[in-house]
Protein backbone atom coordinates (compact mmCIF):
# COMPACT_ATOMS: atom_id res chain seq x y z
CA UNK A 1 0.00 0.00 0.00
CA UNK A 2 1.50 3.30 -0.65
CA UNK A 3 0.44 6.88 0.97
CA UNK A 4 1.70 10.79 0.55
CA UNK A 5 2.77 12.39 3.89
CA UNK A 6 -0.86 13.42 4.55
CA UNK A 7 -2.54 11.07 2.98
CA UNK A 8 -4.47 7.48 2.92
CA UNK A 9 -3.40 4.58 2.20
CA UNK A 10 -4.62 2.94 -1.10
CA UNK A 11 -5.91 -0.10 -1.59
CA UNK A 12 -3.73 -2.84 -1.19
CA UNK A 13 -2.65 -5.39 -3.62
CA UNK A 14 -0.70 -9.20 -3.02
CA UNK A 15 2.61 -9.68 -5.59
CA UNK A 16 4.59 -12.37 -5.60
CA UNK A 17 7.83 -11.99 -2.90
CA UNK A 18 10.48 -10.22 -4.21
CA UNK A 19 12.89 -7.54 -4.38
CA UNK A 20 11.28 -3.86 -4.11
CA UNK A 21 12.89 -0.61 -6.10
CA UNK A 22 12.99 1.88 -3.64
CA UNK A 23 15.14 5.72 -4.23
CA UNK A 24 18.50 5.81 -3.05
CA UNK A 25 17.63 8.80 -1.45
CA UNK A 26 14.32 6.96 0.01
CA UNK A 27 13.87 8.32 4.18
CA UNK A 28 14.06 4.76 5.12
CA UNK A 29 17.14 4.01 3.72
CA UNK A 30 19.08 7.57 5.02
CA UNK A 31 17.17 8.44 8.11
CA UNK A 32 16.31 5.45 9.70
CA UNK A 33 12.41 5.96 8.88
CA UNK A 34 10.71 2.87 9.35
CA UNK A 35 8.34 0.75 11.78
CA UNK A 36 7.46 -2.65 11.69
CA UNK A 37 5.90 -5.25 13.52
CA UNK A 38 5.80 -9.47 14.22
CA UNK A 39 3.11 -11.30 14.45
CA UNK A 40 2.39 -15.21 14.15
CA UNK A 41 -0.52 -17.09 12.45
CA UNK A 42 -0.85 -20.66 13.95
CA UNK A 43 -2.87 -23.60 11.97
CA UNK A 44 -5.27 -25.27 14.07
CA UNK A 45 -5.83 -29.35 14.33
CA UNK A 46 -9.66 -28.59 12.35
CA UNK A 47 -7.16 -26.63 9.88
CA UNK A 48 -8.36 -23.36 10.26
CA UNK A 49 -5.61 -20.49 10.91
CA UNK A 50 -5.35 -18.37 14.35
CA UNK A 51 -4.40 -14.57 14.68
CA UNK A 52 -2.85 -13.35 17.79
CA UNK A 53 -4.27 -9.77 18.78
CA UNK A 54 -3.74 -8.21 15.07
CA UNK A 55 -5.45 -5.27 16.60
CA UNK A 56 -2.86 -4.80 19.18
CA UNK A 57 -0.27 -4.75 16.48
CA UNK A 58 -1.78 -2.18 14.57
CA UNK A 59 -2.38 -0.19 17.37
CA UNK A 60 1.51 -0.11 18.38
CA UNK A 61 2.73 0.47 15.10
CA UNK A 62 0.25 4.16 14.61
CA UNK A 63 1.58 4.71 17.89
CA UNK A 64 5.27 4.42 16.71
CA UNK A 65 4.31 6.63 13.58
CA UNK A 66 3.05 9.64 15.23
CA UNK A 67 6.64 9.17 17.29
CA UNK A 68 8.46 8.67 13.35
CA UNK A 69 6.51 11.18 11.80
CA UNK A 70 5.10 8.48 9.50
CA UNK A 71 1.34 8.43 8.61
CA UNK A 72 0.38 4.74 8.97
CA UNK A 73 -2.62 2.28 7.99
CA UNK A 74 -6.02 2.46 10.04
CA UNK A 75 -6.48 -0.77 12.24
CA UNK A 76 -9.02 -2.20 10.16
CA UNK A 77 -6.48 -1.44 7.34
CA UNK A 78 -3.78 -3.20 8.91
CA UNK A 79 -5.84 -6.14 10.28
CA UNK A 80 -7.13 -6.28 6.66
CA UNK A 81 -4.10 -6.82 4.92
CA UNK A 82 -2.63 -8.80 7.34
CA UNK A 83 -5.51 -11.29 7.11
CA UNK A 84 -5.12 -11.09 3.26
CA UNK A 85 -1.57 -11.91 3.09
CA UNK A 86 -1.89 -14.84 5.63
CA UNK A 87 -4.44 -16.39 3.50
CA UNK A 88 -2.67 -16.13 0.13
CA UNK A 89 0.28 -17.81 1.61
CA UNK A 90 -1.87 -20.91 3.56
CA UNK A 91 0.21 -23.94 2.38
CA UNK A 92 3.33 -21.77 4.13
CA UNK A 93 1.71 -22.25 7.70
CA UNK A 94 3.72 -25.69 8.79
CA UNK A 95 0.89 -28.11 10.80
CA UNK A 96 -0.14 -27.85 14.28
CA UNK A 97 2.70 -28.07 17.00
CA UNK A 98 5.32 -27.73 14.30
CA UNK A 99 5.52 -23.75 14.39
CA UNK A 100 4.03 -20.91 12.95
CA UNK A 101 3.66 -18.35 10.13
CA UNK A 102 5.52 -15.27 11.12
CA UNK A 103 3.80 -12.44 9.71
CA UNK A 104 6.01 -8.84 9.13
CA UNK A 105 4.36 -5.78 8.50
CA UNK A 106 6.81 -2.57 7.49
CA UNK A 107 6.44 0.92 7.01
CA UNK A 108 8.95 3.15 5.44
CA UNK A 109 9.32 6.27 4.01
CA UNK A 110 10.19 5.42 0.63
CA UNK A 111 10.00 8.97 -0.97
CA UNK A 112 13.22 10.95 -1.96
CA UNK A 113 14.55 13.72 0.81
CA UNK A 114 18.17 15.06 0.70
CA UNK A 115 18.00 17.23 3.74
CA UNK A 116 16.74 15.63 7.23
CA UNK A 117 13.01 15.65 7.14
CA UNK A 118 9.93 13.14 7.15
CA UNK A 119 9.62 11.36 3.49
CA UNK A 120 7.00 12.70 1.16
CA UNK A 121 5.73 9.15 0.19
CA UNK A 122 5.40 6.31 2.25
CA UNK A 123 4.93 2.49 1.71
CA UNK A 124 3.28 -0.41 3.82
CA UNK A 125 3.89 -4.01 3.23
CA UNK A 126 3.66 -7.40 4.46
CA UNK A 127 5.69 -10.13 4.03
CA UNK A 128 6.00 -14.07 5.48
CA UNK A 129 8.29 -17.01 6.25
CA UNK A 130 7.63 -20.28 8.43
CA UNK A 131 9.31 -20.23 11.64
CA UNK A 132 10.14 -22.90 14.48
CA UNK A 133 11.64 -21.71 17.58
CA UNK A 134 13.81 -18.53 18.11
CA UNK A 135 16.51 -19.42 20.15
CA UNK A 136 18.37 -22.93 18.99
CA UNK A 137 17.68 -23.99 22.58
CA UNK A 138 13.97 -23.96 21.72
CA UNK A 139 12.07 -23.67 24.44
CA UNK A 140 14.77 -25.10 26.99
CA UNK A 141 16.72 -22.04 28.85
CA UNK A 142 18.14 -19.87 27.48
CA UNK A 143 21.10 -17.53 29.26
CA UNK A 144 21.72 -14.25 29.05
CA UNK A 145 24.47 -11.44 29.92
CA UNK A 146 23.60 -8.13 31.41
CA UNK A 147 25.02 -5.68 28.90
CA UNK A 148 27.11 -3.23 30.94
CA UNK A 149 28.82 -0.35 27.81
CA UNK A 150 25.79 -0.70 25.44
CA UNK A 151 22.02 0.35 25.37
CA UNK A 152 19.61 -0.26 23.28
CA UNK A 153 17.16 2.87 24.57
CA UNK A 154 17.30 6.32 26.30
CA UNK A 155 14.84 8.40 27.84
CA UNK A 156 13.32 10.50 24.96
CA UNK A 157 14.30 8.05 22.38
CA UNK A 158 12.57 5.72 20.46
CA UNK A 159 13.28 2.54 22.63
CA UNK A 160 9.22 2.10 23.44
CA UNK A 161 8.18 1.91 19.42
CA UNK A 162 9.02 -0.68 16.80
CA UNK A 163 11.82 1.59 14.69
CA UNK A 164 14.34 0.06 12.77
CA UNK A 165 17.53 1.89 14.31
CA UNK A 166 16.54 0.66 17.62
CA UNK A 167 17.74 -3.37 16.42
CA UNK A 168 21.03 -1.71 14.55
CA UNK A 169 21.73 -0.37 18.14
CA UNK A 170 21.70 -3.99 19.43
CA UNK A 171 23.93 -6.16 17.33
CA UNK A 172 27.14 -5.49 18.66
CA UNK A 173 26.17 -6.57 21.90
CA UNK A 174 23.98 -9.45 20.98
CA UNK A 175 27.41 -10.34 18.36
CA UNK A 176 29.66 -10.34 21.11
CA UNK A 177 27.27 -12.15 23.99
CA UNK A 178 26.51 -14.43 20.90
CA UNK A 179 30.13 -15.22 20.15
CA UNK A 180 30.64 -15.93 24.30
CA UNK A 181 27.79 -18.29 24.03
CA UNK A 182 24.97 -16.78 25.51
CA UNK A 183 21.46 -16.62 23.61
CA UNK A 184 20.82 -12.60 24.08
CA UNK A 185 21.27 -9.61 26.21
CA UNK A 186 19.62 -7.92 28.63
CA UNK A 187 19.97 -4.00 28.85
CA UNK A 188 20.05 -2.12 32.09
CA UNK A 189 19.10 1.20 32.00
CA UNK A 190 21.29 4.25 30.53
CA UNK A 191 20.73 6.67 33.77
CA UNK A 192 21.67 4.49 36.99
CA UNK A 193 22.82 1.39 35.33
CA UNK A 194 20.75 -0.09 37.66
CA UNK A 195 17.41 -1.11 36.84
CA UNK A 196 16.94 -4.21 34.15
CA UNK A 197 15.24 -2.92 30.57
CA UNK A 198 14.52 -5.88 28.40
CA UNK A 199 16.14 -8.30 25.80
CA UNK A 200 17.17 -7.89 22.39
CA UNK A 201 13.73 -8.82 21.11
CA UNK A 202 11.87 -9.58 24.03
CA UNK A 203 10.46 -8.40 26.99
CA UNK A 204 11.35 -9.75 30.89
CA UNK A 205 9.55 -10.95 34.07
CA UNK A 206 11.21 -12.50 37.29
CA UNK A 207 9.41 -14.54 39.82
CA UNK A 208 9.98 -14.20 43.94
CA UNK A 209 7.67 -15.63 46.30
CA UNK A 210 4.96 -16.50 43.45
CA UNK A 211 4.50 -12.60 42.69
CA UNK A 212 5.41 -12.00 39.22
CA UNK A 213 7.15 -8.55 38.37
CA UNK A 214 8.20 -6.91 34.90
CA UNK A 215 10.10 -3.72 34.06
CA UNK A 216 7.44 -0.64 33.86
CA UNK A 217 6.87 0.81 30.47
CA UNK A 218 8.41 4.31 30.49
CA UNK A 219 9.56 5.03 26.88
CA UNK A 220 12.86 2.57 26.69
CA UNK A 221 11.02 -0.45 26.67
CA UNK A 222 8.95 -2.07 23.66
CA UNK A 223 5.43 -2.16 25.09
CA UNK A 224 5.50 -6.26 24.20
CA UNK A 225 1.85 -7.56 23.41
CA UNK A 226 3.37 -11.34 24.40
CA UNK A 227 3.73 -9.40 27.70
CA UNK A 228 0.89 -7.67 28.30
CA UNK A 229 -1.25 -10.37 27.35
CA UNK A 230 0.96 -12.80 29.89
CA UNK A 231 0.30 -9.99 32.74
CA UNK A 232 -3.45 -10.22 31.68
CA UNK A 233 -3.05 -14.06 31.59
CA UNK A 234 -1.12 -14.65 35.23
CA UNK A 235 -3.67 -12.02 36.77
CA UNK A 236 -6.02 -14.28 35.65
CA UNK A 237 -4.96 -17.36 37.25
CA UNK A 238 -4.40 -15.25 40.34
CA UNK A 239 -0.88 -13.88 40.28
CA UNK A 240 0.14 -10.83 41.33
CA UNK A 241 1.90 -8.92 39.02
CA UNK A 242 4.35 -5.66 39.47
CA UNK A 243 5.26 -3.69 36.53
CA UNK A 244 7.82 -1.28 38.37
CA UNK A 245 11.64 -0.48 38.29
CA UNK A 246 12.95 -4.11 39.11
CA UNK A 247 17.22 -3.77 39.82
CA UNK A 248 19.55 -5.60 38.67
CA UNK A 249 20.34 -7.23 42.19
CA UNK A 250 16.89 -8.63 41.79
CA UNK A 251 17.90 -10.98 39.54
CA UNK A 252 20.15 -12.94 42.03
CA UNK A 253 17.23 -13.67 44.63
CA UNK A 254 14.55 -14.61 41.85
CA UNK A 255 12.90 -17.99 41.75
CA UNK A 256 12.39 -17.83 37.90
CA UNK A 257 13.41 -15.39 35.13
CA UNK A 258 11.47 -15.58 31.70
CA UNK A 259 11.35 -13.74 28.72
CA UNK A 260 8.57 -12.91 26.29
CA UNK A 261 8.12 -11.99 22.82
CA UNK A 262 5.98 -12.82 19.28
CA UNK A 263 9.02 -14.68 18.26
CA UNK A 264 10.38 -16.35 22.10
CA UNK A 265 6.75 -16.70 23.18
CA UNK A 266 7.37 -17.44 26.44
CA UNK A 267 11.18 -19.05 27.16
CA UNK A 268 12.68 -19.69 30.83
CA UNK A 269 15.84 -17.64 31.50
CA UNK A 270 18.66 -20.67 32.76
CA UNK A 271 20.80 -18.11 33.88
CA UNK A 272 21.98 -14.99 33.98
CA UNK A 273 25.56 -13.69 34.26
CA UNK A 274 26.40 -10.04 35.39
CA UNK A 275 29.78 -8.74 35.63
CA UNK A 276 31.18 -12.07 35.60
CA UNK A 277 28.95 -13.52 38.26
CA UNK A 278 26.31 -15.85 36.72
CA UNK A 279 23.32 -16.77 38.52
CA UNK A 280 21.34 -19.80 37.48
CA UNK A 281 17.90 -20.80 37.96
CA UNK A 282 16.19 -24.48 38.26
CA UNK A 283 18.07 -27.25 36.27
CA UNK A 284 15.22 -28.35 33.87
CA UNK A 285 14.16 -25.16 32.29
CA UNK A 286 10.73 -24.10 33.02
CA UNK A 287 10.03 -23.01 36.99
CA UNK A 288 6.15 -23.50 37.68
CA UNK A 289 5.20 -20.43 37.24
CA UNK A 290 6.90 -20.00 34.03
CA UNK A 291 5.47 -23.21 32.88
CA UNK A 292 1.87 -22.29 33.93
CA UNK A 293 1.75 -19.46 32.05
CA UNK A 294 3.45 -20.57 28.66
CA UNK A 295 0.85 -23.54 28.74
CA UNK A 296 -2.11 -21.16 29.03
CA UNK A 297 -0.58 -18.55 25.99
CA UNK A 298 0.51 -21.00 23.88
CA UNK A 299 -3.26 -22.84 24.52
CA UNK A 300 -4.82 -19.87 23.65
CA UNK A 301 -2.50 -19.04 20.58
CA UNK A 302 -2.69 -22.84 19.11
CA UNK A 303 -6.41 -22.66 19.44
CA UNK A 304 -5.91 -26.00 22.09
CA UNK A 305 -8.74 -24.22 24.78
CA UNK A 306 -11.24 -22.07 24.27
CA UNK A 307 -10.71 -18.34 23.81
CA UNK A 308 -12.12 -17.03 26.32
CA UNK A 309 -10.06 -13.81 26.21
CA UNK A 310 -11.25 -13.23 22.83
CA UNK A 311 -7.88 -12.75 21.67
CA UNK A 312 -7.46 -14.55 18.60
CA UNK A 313 -9.19 -13.64 15.26
CA UNK A 314 -9.87 -16.86 13.12
CA UNK A 315 -9.47 -17.41 9.07
CA UNK A 316 -10.00 -20.67 7.40
N1 LIG B 1 11.13 -5.98 23.06
C1 LIG B 1 11.69 -5.84 21.85
C2 LIG B 1 12.87 -4.96 21.71
C3 LIG B 1 11.16 -6.53 20.75
O1 LIG B 1 11.72 -6.40 19.53
C4 LIG B 1 10.04 -7.37 20.93
C5 LIG B 1 9.48 -8.12 19.75
N2 LIG B 1 8.49 -7.39 19.09
C6 LIG B 1 9.48 -7.47 22.20
C7 LIG B 1 10.05 -6.76 23.25
C8 LIG B 1 8.26 -8.29 22.44
O2 LIG B 1 7.12 -7.71 21.85
P1 LIG B 1 5.92 -8.62 21.35
O3 LIG B 1 5.50 -9.43 22.51
O4 LIG B 1 4.87 -7.65 20.91
O5 LIG B 1 6.44 -9.44 20.23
Amino acid sequence: MKCSRDGDFSEGQLQRFGNIEINPSAAVLNYGQGLFEGLKAYRKQDGNILLFRPEENAIRMRNGAERMCMPAPSVEQFVEAVKATVLANKRWIPPPGKGSLYIRPLLMGTGPVLGLAPAPDYTFLIYVSPVGNYFKEGVAPINLIVENDFHRATPGGTGGVKTIGNYAAVLKAQAAAKAKGYSDVLYLDCLYKRYIEEVSSCNIFIVKDNVISTPAIKGTILPGITRKSIIEVARSHGFKVEERNVTVDELVEADEVFCTGTAVVLSPVGSITYKSQRVSYGEDGFGPVSKQLYTSLTSLQMGLCEDTMSWTVQLS
